[in-house]
């Protein structure tokens, strides 16, 4: 794959408002507390060591926050939609869901949830789907699949190739089931400041899409940031 067009990892600065850096080039070398804002169209890759609670917060509401999870120790064991909807019997992500990884164990269990539903079948967008869903002319737009790629490339440390891209949560986002078996993408039920958090249950690789989608009702047209904190105690 060629990469020549991306910035070195090494040099490249991808940092906040304050200057700490958004993500950390090496999980080792990432503060065991932080508070991030993920601008729309912008990602997050970080560490949550087992225990930590995760917090997404939905800051104006009606965003998409496009999410994959992956055990540090072998990220060849990632978050399972299958998995997880198989275990719970249910097909939409609250309190109380476990989210399972592609060997049946544990990642991530759902501790708290202010909006109330989660979707884990309608995948992410991408310059594909954009294209597919929408019009020829949708394909240059920017898609979460490219902000994962993208991020990926700028931190190898975490040791995630494009084959480690999966299936992923869509958090704060409305895909009901039709009563045919369809999926239709529908307005959000989030609203500003809502947030799911979970607790780890092993040390995982969050990375994170802030969905920057244009044409679909999930972000209402307005992509918009949301913020990520990571706890040794409980945030809700
Ligand atoms: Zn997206």
């Amino acid at each position: 794959m060629c990469t020549s067009t991306l910035e070195h990892p090494h040099t490249h600065q991808h940092s906040t408002t304050d200057g700490a850096p958004l993500s950390y080039a090496d999980p080792a070398q990432q503060p065991r507390e932080l508070e991030r804002t993920i601008e729309a169209g912008d990602h997050f890759i970080g560490l949550v060591r087992a225990g930590q609670h995760l917090r997404i917060t939905d800051l104006h509401g009606n965003q998409a926050a496009d999410t994959l999870f992956f055990s540090a120790d072998d990220t060849a064991e990632r978050y399972s939609a299958m998995d997880t909807v198989r275990e719970q019997g249910k097909v939409y992500l609250t309190i109380g869901t476990v989210l399972y990884s592609t060997r049946g164990r544990p990642l991530l269990t759902i501790t708290g949830d202010t909006c109330g539903r989660h979707d884990t079948l309608g995948g992410a967008c991408s310059s594909e789907s954009n294209t597919v869903r929408y019009d020829l002319e949708k394909r240059h737009m920017h898609s979460c699949r490219d902000n994962w790629m993208l991020a990926i490339a700028r931190y190898p440390k975490y040791d995630l190739t494009k084959r480690d891209i999966g299936h992923n949560i869509n958090f704060f986002m409305n895909v009901p089931v039709t009563a045919d078996g369809g999926l239709s993408f529908e307005d959000g039920l989030s609203g500003p400041g809502k947030y799911v958090e979970m607790v780890a249950e092993r040390d995982v690789y969050v990375l994170l899409s802030n969905c920057p989608q244009l044409n679909n009702p999930c972000n209402g047209y307005d992509p918009t940031p949301v913020a990520i904190s990571i706890s040794d105690s409980p945030l809700g």
